[in-house]
């Protein structure tokens, strides 16, 4: 007969964890502040130490939040879900697991794809909930604002980067799906900036940016035809198309640049990581 080894985890990770489950199961609402130190330490009957090193660990998970040093702890209301420190944990976790940035333009192919079929289906479809309806009227007028604005920014290429990605989360958004909205923010995040080096690394950005205008128009008029398909299609286009020859241009451009420093991987086009430095590892606009 085979025993297990007892296992004896320190008090405050049995704190943390005790607390952690309330949080995600809802018995602590987002938005709620968590009970005062002294009430933790009298429910578990454990030192003050140990609760702040539970709470600490809670923060570090991004599973409390404070508005400010002296601030009690809250639990992260549910609109933070979206910018705070768990979306920057899948940020990390795609770069600490050295996800190929392919593979990232690949997700986020993807997901967008689904997101614009299924914004484009729900909004012809007969809905009974007028709040969603509502909901996706609402996005699809944020993304029309945003193709306004890139037509009004010439070619600054950083401020066309900040109205695409806006763009993308409303066309996003428009879905209704949250799952898809928050995972999209998240690898939205990881291959930003090899989108923006792409942008600036273009000699005559103006060309591009009036053709990526075009095709945001389109995937906007084929989701507001109901036509799911073309919106897919459309989009893949325009995410695929752009890390293409913004990887066609990292070739061309690398052999050169790695004959000047003497690196003879620099030319391998796997080594091009999603943590790496290559100024063309790009992902569409
Ligand atoms: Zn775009």
């Amino acid at each position: 007969m085979a025993f297990s080894e007892v296992i004896r985890n320190p008090a405050y990770e049995q704190v943390a964890h005790q607390l952690r489950e309330a949080i995600l199961d809802g018995a602590l609402a987002p938005g709620e502040e968590l009970p005062a130190e002294r009430e933790l330490c009298a429910q578990f009957g454990v030192s003050r130490t140990t609760v702040r090193e539970a709470l600490r660990a809670l923060q570090a998970q991004g599973l409390a939040v404070a508005s400010g040093p002296t601030a009690p702890l809250r639990v992260p209301p549910a609109e933070s879900l979206s910018t705070g420190p768990l979306r920057e944990s899948l940020v990390h976790l795609m770069r600490l697991g050295r996800v190929p940035l392919a593979d990232l333009v690949e997700l986020r192919c993807a997901l967008e794809a689904a997101a614009v079929a299924g914004a484009a289906t729900r909004l012809h479809a007969t809905d009974a909930r007028a709040e969603a309806s509502r909901h996706r009227a609402a996005c699809l007028a944020d993304a029309h604002r945003e193709v306004e604005e890139m037509r009004a920014v010439g070619d600054d290429v950083a401020a066309f980067e900040r109205a695409d990605v806006r763009f993308h989360v409303a066309l996003v958004a428009a879905s209704g799906n949250e799952a898809l909205q928050l995972v999209m923010l998240a690898v939205r995040d990881s291959v930003s900036a090899h989108l923006l080096d792409a942008l600036r690394a273009l000699p005559a950005p103006q060309r591009t940016l009036n053709r990526l205008t075009r095709q945001h128009e389109a995937i906007l008029a084929a989701v507001e035809a109901g036509d799911g398909r073309d919106a897919e299609l459309l989009l893949r286009d325009h995410v695929m198309g752009f890390y293409r020859s913004a990887e066609r241009a990292t070739a061309a451009a690398e052999p050169r640049a790695a004959a000047r420093a003497g690196d003879p991987l620099a030319s391998r086009p796997s080594d091009q990581r999603t943590s790496g430095s290559s100024p063309l590892g790009g992902t569409s606009a």
